[in-house]
């Protein structure tokens, strides 16, 4: 029941307040104040049926004697006697709408579920947005990543995924692809220029062995002594580059394998430096000698490939009268050579790639790349490291350099 109240009982009881109870009593109070309905003042009944927007009907006696409209449609009609001093003198009939809510009620739902509506349709755009910028924001490296990777494949070398703005998962596997393609590119680069260089150093003792033979053979050239050591010194120069190139081919296929025997460093030593005596001589280089007797375990013919090769450079960067000193000696646990010159020095920033397959420096040379095919370091450091040595560069630019290897002793 819209009313839970005893009009009856002349407020004796307890009224729970609701609309409907407000009208009646406003009926109750319009009888009493004129003794009967004939001159009831309505104002106050028509205006409370108005603000609850219900539709109100008194009868008494069998008649109408108020009507109050509109009643709401679909509604729902609820008859209260209105008694005043416990006597009935009226029906007052109430209706509302069906859901039994006044129109303000109506209203605020109405307006509550279009609030709600709303906030449903926003708080969806919102997820939809958010949705497209974090897809876009995971996806759009990938896709970088994928058209870099797509190009490399299909050959461009400089291909990069260049995502440098991200510190995630994804920012890590973009950079360590661009690391990994800097790497093959460098490595491409060095295997074309291998080539070159190795084409190179062939062409010149090649080209100075047919000339000679041509001179000979056409008899422009006697065939002298003379001949003969400019044809083996060139013969040399092809070997020592092939052996060179060998050794690193067997480093990166099985290992070096080394033919160990007891050797003594300093006939190694005394051994490469007469092979190289005459090309010392030709430039007027001169070679100090200082050997001193050192046991080691070692493969001669390798060994003596290390001790070439430190001093063909040792030749190659010294001026014309310098002196190249070549030092052995046993020390408590080793055995130790030094190569040191008087050439221009290697600065700091190409001592730790000296040592690198096909580095070939500037430093040297004022600015030109150094002739040669950088291999000759790389093939020292592969066969110092298969005897477990060591080997250490000082060197400062105009300050010369020395090259100091350290063996295991045999002694
Ligand atoms: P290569 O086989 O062409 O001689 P290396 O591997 O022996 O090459 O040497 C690599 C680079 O190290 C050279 O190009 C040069 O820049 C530098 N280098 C080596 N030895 C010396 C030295 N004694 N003095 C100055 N620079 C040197």
């Amino acid at each position: 029941m819209l009313l839970d109240l005893d009009l009856g009982s002349a407020g004796h009881q307890q009224e729970r307040a609701s609309p409907t109870s407000a009208i009646v009593t406003a009926l109750r109070s319009a009888y009493m104040a004129e003794g009967g309905w004939a001159d009831a003042d309505w104002s106050t009944v028509i205006a409370l049926a108005h603000l609850q927007g219900a539709g109100l009907t008194l009868e008494a006696g069998g008649r109408v004697l108020l009507q109050v409209a509109p009643v709401p449609k679909p509604s729902k009609a609820v008859s209260f006697p209105v008694e005043v001093n416990g006597r009935p003198v009226g029906t007052a009939v109430v209706a509302r709408s069906a859901s039994g809510l006044l129109p303000a009620e109506v209203g605020l739902r109405t307006k509550l579920a279009e609030g709600i509506a709303l906030s449903a349709l926003l708080a969806a755009a919102l997820a939809v947005s958010f949705a497209l910028l974090a897809s876009r924001w995971l996806v759009a490296p990938l896709h970088r990543l994928t058209v870099a990777v797509t190009r490399y494949g299909a050959g461009d070398r400089s291909s990069r995924a260049g995502v440098t703005d991200r510190s995630d998962e994804i920012g890590e596997l973009g950079q360590a692809f661009d690391t990994m393609a800097a790497e093959l590119e460098r490595q491409d680069y060095l295997r074309k220029a291998l080539v070159a260089d190795v084409a190179h150093e062939l062409r010149t003792p090649l080209a100075v062995l047919r000339a000679q033979i041509d001179a000979v053979s056409l008899g422009i050239a006697d065939f002298s002594m003379e001949t003969l050591r400019s044809l083996s010194e060139e013969t040399d120069r092809l070997t020592r580059f092939v052996d060179d190139l060998a050794v690193l081919a067997a480093a990166d296929a099985t290992g070096l394998r080394l033919e160990r025997q007891q050797v003594d460093l300093a006939q190694v030593a005394g051994a490469a430096a007469a092979r190289l005596a005459s090309r010392f001589a030709e430039r007027s280089v001169s070679l100090d000698l200082d050997l001193e007797r050192a046991p080691v375990l070692a493969d001669p013919g390798r060994l003596e490939q290390v001790v070439v090769n430190l001093l063909t450079n040792a030749e190659k960067f010294s001026p014309e009268g310098a002196v190249v000193r070549l030092r052995v000696s046993h020390q408590r646990t080793c055995a130790v050579l030094v190569v040191s010159d008087n050439g221009p020095g290697i600065q700091e920033a190409e001592q730790q790639r000296i040592f690198d397959r096909f580095y070939r420096g500037v430093s040297a040379s004022g600015g030109q790349r150094v002739p040669g095919s950088g291999v000759g370091l790389a093939v020292v450091s592969e066969i110092v490291a298969a005897h477990g040595g060591t080997i250490d560069l000082e060197s400062a630019p105009s300050k010369g350099s020395t090259f100091t290897l350290r063996l295991p002793s045999a002694a």
